[in-house]
């Protein structure tokens, strides 16, 4: 397999925003779609390639890694959940939430259980950023929200006094039928937006809208181990219907990044620099793990861009409780500058290693005799 790089593949420079990237994704998996290139073996590989670096480079999480680590870091990530998903919906600790809202448990609630009259949707939806460490470990979290209630001047109708009339549109059907060519479709009236009935005269109250806006701190308990993408549903926490019952909020979190740790999935990874002297002479280091810190024991000879890996210091799952690992990447650093006391230790350094120190003359020997060899024409 030959290595290509992400970016390359994408026609895109390394500090391209999420918007470049998806442009030239686009553009670019149209012009090598096997659709448009039959029997072409060439563009169904760039094809491959190009959806490849598109995957990894538009997840923030994968391109940090990528950035850092090159495509074997994406290559070590162990099994364990897809990432990149918004579907991550943990309804998993709906109990936390049970009871903490209005209208207690059972049906009544949501989109799917909603009521024809009601105006508007009783689940909402909002982003919650999350400190790195918050996400990790867990948190609790003081949330304002605004949500709906109904208008109680117009029952949460929108319609001054409660008064409706038949959509004139579609006659009360809710349901439009259009027409193209041959076919006909049936559609929701653009009117009344399926509803069938449409307002007299507005809600001087609510503007017709139908509901009215109440602000609320909640508490919302984050368990530990959450991402950016995972969805945390707040049962009794959205919107407010007529007979004061609540649907539920739903909480996307926006994980912020770390300074130190890069985080992938349940897996941390840590750049740690390592002088070459220590590198060569091997020896224990105290490395910042996430719960506090830990012992790296280098051994001698230890190569720039090893990795170490320590089992259950990583993230604990949010579903099964297990941790991750914590993947320590050494960082080799060399001096910057050499005062002559140093050059001078060096150098008798490198005189004590004798042949050893010079590996290229041996190893290349025979490449020297056969390039030789080429031009005399044998
Ligand atoms: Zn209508
Ligand atoms: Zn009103």
């Amino acid at each position: 397999m030959t290595e290509f790089n992400y970016y390359e593949i994408l026609e895109v420079s390394k500090d391209c925003n999420g918007t470049e990237l998806k442009k030239s994704y686009r553009k670019l998996a149209m012009k090598y779609h096997p659709d448009r290139n039959p029997d072409d073996k060439a563009a169904e590989d760039k094809f491959k390639q190009i959806n490849e670096a598109y995957q990894a480079l538009s997840n923030e999480e994968k391109r940090a890694i990528y950035d850092r680590y090159g495509k074997e870091g994406l290559d070590r990530q162990g099994g364990g959940r897809p990432s990149g998903g918004m579907d991550d919906v943990m309804d998993i600790f709906n109990s936390m939430f049970g009871g903490g809202g209005g209208g207690g448990f059972g049906s009544g609630f949501g989109q799917t259980r909603r009521d024809p009259s009601q105006k508007y949707a009783l689940d909402f939806e909002i982003e919650l950023p999350l400190k790195f460490h918050e996400a990790v470990f867990g948190c609790e979290k003081q949330v304002d929200i605004t949500y709906k209630i109904p208008c109680n001047d117009c029952k949460g109708t929108g319609a001054k006094d409660g008064k409706m009339d038949t959509c004139d549109y579609c006659g009360g059907q809710g349901q439009v039928v259009m027409r193209q060519g041959p076919m006909t479709f049936a559609q929701t009236c653009p009117q009344c937006q399926g509803k069938g009935k449409k307002i007299v005269k507005k809600c001087v109250s609510c503007h017709g809208k139908g509901y009215k806006t109440k602000d609320e701190t909640v508490t919302i308990k984050i368990p530990a181990g959450v991402d950016s993408g995972n969805r945390l549903r707040a049962q009794g926490y959205g919107n407010e219907d007529r007979h004061g019952r609540r649907g539920d909020l739903y909480l996307t979190f926006y994980v912020e990044e770390d300074a130190t740790f890069v985080r992938n999935g349940n897996d941390i990874y840590i750049e740690v620099p390592v002088f070459f002297t220590q590198a060569i002479l091997g020896g224990e280091i105290t490395i910042p793990s996430l719960d506090g810190e830990l012992q790296l024991d280098l051994k001698p000879g230890t190569k720039d861009k090893e990795q170490f890996i320590f089992d259950n210091e990583g993230v604990i799952d949010v579903h099964n409780k297990r941790k991750g690992r914590l993947i320590v990447q050494v960082q080799l650093k060399l001096p910057k500058k050499l005062n002559d006391e140093q050059e001078k230790l060096l150098l008798k350094l490198q005189e004590s290693f004798g042949v050893e120190s010079s590996p290229h003359k041996s190893s290349l020997e025979n490449a020297f005799d056969s390039v030789k060899g080429w031009f005399k024409g044998e």
